[in-house]
């Protein structure tokens, strides 16, 4: 059992840098927690306050309910694997691995035991008698992991652990830190500034922002109920579109670009936009939810020049602008795009979000984390 709780947990550093600002966060027993957000936003400072590494300015830290703020690292039955994998470079892989056993002075036998079951978990036995210098990146990664494992934590930490790694073994790296998860049904929390693994190797994601916890919810929860504009934009990619619209005095239409389209809004959003007559908000719309039609639809046609296009294959993404804005569209391959050409797009309005323009809180939304 490891269920981690923080309670209004807030770092100042010295010299009156704030890091993090009453952080409210539960990691239930098992789970796979990912702390995500832009460099800077307080991810890794909240780790290491996990782990003991920094003090706790205000609030208090909970692990199976009980208070960790004053235990030291060591008693906090944490283990932490680091960006740079923290290695020491004069020592074979299974001494890095059996170091931290070593120094809680662990029966040789059982630390022998346990090494090699973290070998044979993590597919590095034949790997035991190397030094760091002869092991490839992934490798070290491995090893890193395995340096956690062979303590048998209650809680795992991930510092960006994939972020030194090109970017096919990073994918490869997920799926085996997803996979070990299972292995281990271990609590675990991990940060990236990554959203694509935030969203791929979660149970539940922590958006932050500024040291601030923005929202708390499963991948797809994010994804489809962003609480304001930073979560909408943050995950997903490409990104979500925002366009600047005005909502019309008759009609309560959805108007862009001074006129150059309107958009009828669903029955829902048109009781809540009722609000916004005459005022503007940010329209938002994730790029496979514009829907490209070969000729102008009868209602919500939005016509734009395509600036770019990128097909990757299995789907192509069309840069469009319309008068003063721009759009990207994912679109299936079999849609030819000539840089240049007019092209008819139409919003899914059932997928569309809106956003208030000073707050950039959602407004067509069940506002809730999850
Ligand atoms: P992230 O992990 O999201 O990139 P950090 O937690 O490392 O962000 O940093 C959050 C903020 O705290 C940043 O503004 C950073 O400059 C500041 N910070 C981090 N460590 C220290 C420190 N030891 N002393 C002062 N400020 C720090």
């Amino acid at each position: 059992m490891a269920k981690v709780e923080l309670k209004g947990i807030g770092k100042v550093y010295d010299g009156n840098v704030r890091a993090v600002d009453n952080a409210n966060i539960v990691v239930e027993d098992r789970e796979f927690v990912v702390f995500v957000g832009p460099s800077g936003c307080g991810k890794s400072t909240t780790l290491r306050m996990i782990a003991g590494l920094e003090d706790i300015s205000e609030g208090e830290l909970y692990i199976d309910g009980e208070l960790m703020n004053d235990v030291p690292p060591k008693d906090r039955n944490i283990a932490m694997v680091f960006q740079n994998y923290a290695l020491y470079p004069h020592m074979t892989v299974y001494d890095n691995m059996a170091f931290g056993l070593k120094i809680r002075k662990t029966d040789k036998a059982e630390i022998e035991r346990r090494v090699n079951e973290a070998a044979r978990i993590l597919d590095i036995e034949k790997l035991l008698d190397r030094k760091p210098k002869a092991l490839s990146g992934g490798q070290r990664q491995r090893v890193a992991v395995g340096r956690a494992i062979v303590r048998n934590p209650k809680v795992f930490l991930f510092d960006e652990p994939l972020s030194n790694l090109d970017a096919k073994l990073r994918v490869q790296m997920r799926a085996e830190i997803s996979d070990l998860h299972h292995r281990l049904n271990a609590t675990m929390i991990y940060v990236t500034h990554d959203q694509i693994e935030a969203m791929t190797m979660s149970d539940k994601i922590v958006v932050m922002k500024d040291g601030k916890v923005q929202q708390i919810g499963s991948p797809l929860y994010l994804y489809n109920h962003p609480i304001n504009k930073f979560v909408a934009g943050f995950i997903g990619s490409p990104p979500m579109n925002f366009l600047s619209v005005k909502i019309s005095e008759k009609g309560g239409k959805i108007v862009g670009d001074e006129g150059s389209f309107e958009i009828v809004p669903t029955d829902e959003q048109a009781k809540i936009l009722k609000d916004y007559i005459g005022k503007e908000v940010y329209f938002g719309i994730r790029p496979e939810d514009m829907v490209y039609t070969a000729t102008p639809a009868a209602a919500n046609n939005m016509q734009m020049k395509v600036s770019v296009v990128e097909p990757l294959g299995a789907e192509t993404n069309v840069f469009l602008a319309t008068k003063t804005q721009s759009i990207v569209a994912r679109t299936s391959p079999e849609n030819r795009f000539q840089i240049g050409d007019t092209a008819n797009f139409t919003p899914n309005m059932e997928k569309a979000k809106f956003f208030d323009k000073e707050t950039e809180l959602s407004i067509c939304d069940s506002v809730k984390s999850e």
